[in-house]
């Protein structure tokens, strides 16, 4: 499991305007970090330099020390699988949709991301199980079912790092809360960090980072920020 670390990052989009002012955390190895923060403060470019979309123009993003700048696409992308607020599902079979997370996977490997998901229950339930297509054609899926196959597709490429990028923001409440306790489920054991704009969404996060206009406002426990609010 490893540690994963933002050191004096300092990113803009456009030269005149820096997003984040020399942002430095670590999320210890196997622990589960949260970063919260209003609209406008920075939060998804954080996940878009973790998937290397952009590169900071000062700083380093560190995967067990290793600057992530150096590693090759490939194994990026394998260390770190995504949840993200919605994933965009195929019209075809549950089972091809979980399988898109990792070239090769054998249908024993996708079953077993789908338990770990907690929709293989669901899946067995269904007359044509496996084979069930999940587009317009098929069979509908609610958006709790469609978070569980995306969570599936993460899971499938087992990554030791998991990014929830607003997981669970496309949820209603009741929903939310069963995708939250799988999240927090495949959490352990894996080193994570989880991006919301909602306290409530992340309360047993091993540690909350507040993040303002490109800097970190505070950060503690759950229980310690809501003390302070
Ligand atoms: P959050 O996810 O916390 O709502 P973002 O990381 O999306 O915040 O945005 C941070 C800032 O960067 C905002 O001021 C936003 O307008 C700006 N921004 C985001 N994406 C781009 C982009 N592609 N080009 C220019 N500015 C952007
Ligand atoms: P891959 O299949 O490349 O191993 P994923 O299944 O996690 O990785 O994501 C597939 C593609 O979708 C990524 O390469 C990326 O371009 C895009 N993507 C996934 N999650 C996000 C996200 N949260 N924000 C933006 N783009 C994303």
């Amino acid at each position: 499991r490893p540690t994963l670390a933002f050191d004096n990052v300092v990113f803009g989009y456009e030269p005149e305007r820096t997003i984040l002012h020399g942002l430095s955390f670590e999320v210890p190895a196997g622990a589960s970090y949260a970063i919260v923060g209003p609209s406008g403060a920075g939060k998804s470019t954080i996940a878009r330099l973790l998937y290397r979309f952009y590169d900071p123009q000062a700083g380093r993003i560190l995967i067990d020390g290793q600057d992530i700048a150096v590693v090759t696409q490939e194994s990026l992308r394998a260390a770190i699988g995504i949840v993200p607020q919605d994933s965009v599902l195929f019209n075809d079979t549950i089972g091809y949709n979980i399988g898109y997370g990792r070239d090769g996977a054998t249908r024993e490997e996708i079953e077993q991301a789908a338990r770990s998901a907690a929709i293989g229950g669901f899946i067995a339930s269904l007359p044509q199980g496996f084979d069930t297509e999940v587009g317009e054609r098929g069979l509908k899926l609610s958006g709790g079912e469609k978070q569980r196959v995306a969570i599936a597709r993460t899971l499938v490429k087992n990554p030791p790092i998991l990014l929830l990028d607003e997981a669970t923001s496309a949820l209603d409440s009741r929903t939310e809360q069963d995708i939250l306790a799988t999240l927090r489920r495949i959490s352990r054991g894996r080193t994570s960090l989880s991006i919301a704009h909602r306290l409530s969404t992340i309360a047993d996060a091993d540690r909350i980072l507040v993040l303002e206009n490109g800097r970190l406002a505070e950060q503690g426990h759950h229980t310690e920020l809501l003390r302070r609010d």
